[in-house]
């Protein structure tokens, strides 16, 4: 089975320009992803943790420093406006403010008409009309003709986020790069964009990164969770393998940091102490400075992904052979 969508060891350093000498932030470093039709992958991790730079190195609005993304298994970052063209169509993003994403001074029906005519031609008439139905009842906003002459201020924040949502479809993707969907909106309506998402999943095989800080919801809603911490993937696997008995010492923070495993609010306070500087990363584990465990290999050498059970990795050298590792235990106990 070919990924549809697939980054091999995606890096971004973003140079910053101080007053006497330029400093890189490692944002991104050795990131590999496989997005497969109908399946969902989470990406979990506090803030700056290099969530959103991956969804831009994605969706190709700005170079990854080094690294391959593949659609298809054929090279994706040729150049030239046709083939960037059609790689747009085929990988959506939908943001996290559906406040913002909007044109305040457009209805719905522009919105989606300027998409549909994109991206499926310049379709007329009675033609268009069913094509901004069929785009509104896929998004669920029915009757379709009681939201298509509305403004975005009209619109409630889930309303909105649906009409992104059908932005997104009016191009016939194949993956949708979700950023933080649902952070923004309102407790209770949170729970039907993902079930809206899960549908576009089931019936339209689309293949979706879910971007969040909430583990929880990436347990309700991925097949698959990958945890980042400063930059780099610390734990990945089945969702509910990974949240039910999770190996790497982070991400045993970041559940024991979330108050209800089934509580969708449950927000990603930043686990107990500081998150790392990316311009100076720490040498060897990133997370080594807040880790319980940590020992002098942790120090200065930078675990790879290492297999913890089916389907299931770590970068911890506490899951190695070495005879020199950490003895790493549950976090939740120490
Ligand atoms: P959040 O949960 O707050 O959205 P995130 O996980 O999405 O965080 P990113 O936005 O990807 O994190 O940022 C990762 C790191 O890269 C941060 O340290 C951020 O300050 C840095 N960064 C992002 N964009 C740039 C840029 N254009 N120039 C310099 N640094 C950047
Ligand atoms: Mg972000």
């Amino acid at each position: 089975r070919v990924p549809v969508l697939q980054a091999v060891d995606l890096r971004k350093h973003f140079p910053v320009r101080g007053l006497r000498s330029t400093a890189v932030v490692h944002a991104v470093d050795d990131v590999t992803i496989e997005l497969y039709r109908g399946h969902v992958v989470a990406l979990v991790g506090e803030s700056g943790s290099g969530k959103s730079t991956i969804a831009r190195l994605l969706a190709q609005l700005m170079p990854a420093t080094s690294g391959r993304i593949l659609l298809h298994g054929e090279d994706a970052t040729a150049r030239g406006r046709r083939a960037f063209r059609a790689y747009v169509r085929r990988v959506q993003m939908i943001f996290q403010d559906p406040f913002g994403s909007l044109n305040p001074i457009h209805t719905v029906r522009y919105t989606l008409t300027r998409s549909i005519r994109i991206h499926q031609g310049r379709l007329r008439g009675a033609e268009l009309e069913a094509a901004l139905e069929e785009l509104l009842t896929r998004v669920q906003l029915t009757p379709p003709a009681r939201y298509v002459d509305k403004f975005p201020h009209e619109l409630s924040g889930g309303q909105r986020q649906r009409v992104a949502i059908a932005r997104a479809l009016a191009a016939d993707p194949e993956v949708l790069l979700a950023d933080e969907p649902i952070s923004m909106l309102d407790v209770s309506i949170r729970l039907g964009i993902l079930n809206l998402l899960r549908d576009l999943r089931d019936r339209l095989h689309i293949a979706i990164l879910y971007i969040t800080h909430d583990i929880a919801s990436a347990r309700y809603f991925a097949d698959r969770t990958m945890v980042m911490y400063a930059g780099r993937v610390v734990e990945q696997g089945d969702s509910e393998a990974v949240t039910q008995d999770p190996k790497h010492p982070y991400t045993q923070l970041l559940i024991s940091s979330a108050p209800d495993p089934d509580d969708l609010d449950a927000r990603a306070r930043g686990a107990r102490g500081e998150a790392p500087s990316l311009v100076r990363p720490p040498a060897g584990c990133r997370f080594n400075p807040r880790c319980p465990f940590a020992t002098d290999v942790c120090r200065t050498e930078v675990p790879p992904l290492l297999p913890v059970g089916e389907g299931r990795e770590a970068a911890c050298w506490g899951y190695s052979d070495r005879p020199d590792r950490p003895r790493v235990g549950s976090v939740l106990e120490t």
